[in-house]
C-alpha cells in the first residue's frame, strides 16, 4: 500500500481529523475511534511502516527508545485520568493477529477488574519435552548459544 492510501499516514499529515493527545518528533498519539475502554489512544511512527518486520528497515534505530518513553508517558497520564488500575498495550501483526490497519501501531487500553474484555487462552504443551524442543528450535533460528 501506498503511504498515500494509508489511514494513519492521512491521520499523520492532517489531512483526515484525529484527536490528539501527544506527538513527539517522530510519533503521533490520537485517540481510536472504537475504544475498548475510554481513553484507549493508538501510537503511531509519523513515518510510514507496516508492521513490526517493516519497522526493522527504513525506521530510525532510536524510535524504539521514543516508543518505549512515549508509551510510559501515555500510560501514566491514562491510569491518572481515567483512574484504570491496568493498561494493556497490544501490537497486532498481520491480518491473523487481528491488524486491520497496516500501518504500525501501539494500543494503550486502559484496563479495569473484571471489565470483561477476553484474555487469550492458556494452553498447555502437549509436554515437557515439546516446551524444550520449541525453545531450542527459537534459539536456533536466533542463532543464539546461552
Ligand atoms: P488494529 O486492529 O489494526 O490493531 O487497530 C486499528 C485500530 O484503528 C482499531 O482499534 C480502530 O478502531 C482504529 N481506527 C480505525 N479507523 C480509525 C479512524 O479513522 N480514526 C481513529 N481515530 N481510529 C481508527
Ligand atoms: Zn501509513
Amino acid at each position: 500500500m501506498s503511504t498515500t492510501d494509508c489511514l494513519f499516514c492521512k491521520i499523520v499529515e492532517g489531512t483526515l481529523p484525529s484527536l490528539k493527545v501527544y506527538e513527539t518528533e517522530h510519533l503521533y498519539a490520537f485517540l481510536d475511534i472504537k475504544p475498548a475502554h475510554r481513553g484507549h489512544t493508538l501510537l503511531v511512527p509519523k513515518t510510514h511502516c507496516r508492521d513490526i518486520f517493516d519497522a526493522a528497515h527504513g525506521q530510525d534505530a532510536r524510535l524504539g527508545e521514543e516508543v518505549l518513553r512515549t508509551m510510559q508517558r501515555l500510560a501514566a497520564a491514562l491510569k491518572e485520568v481515567t483512574g484504570c488500575p491496568g493498561i494493556n498495550i497490544i501490537q497486532n501483526n498481520g491480518s491473523a493477529a487481528g491488524q486491520t490497519v497496516f500501518h504500525l501501531h501501539w494500543h494503550i487500553i486502559p484496563r479495569f477488574e473484571n471489565d470483561g474484555i477476553p484474555a487469550w487462552p492458556q494452553k498447555k504443551y502437549e509436554s515437557q519435552a515439546a516446551m524444550n524442543d520449541m525453545a531450542e528450535t527459537l534459539r536456533n533460528a536466533l542463532s543464539c548459544t546461552n
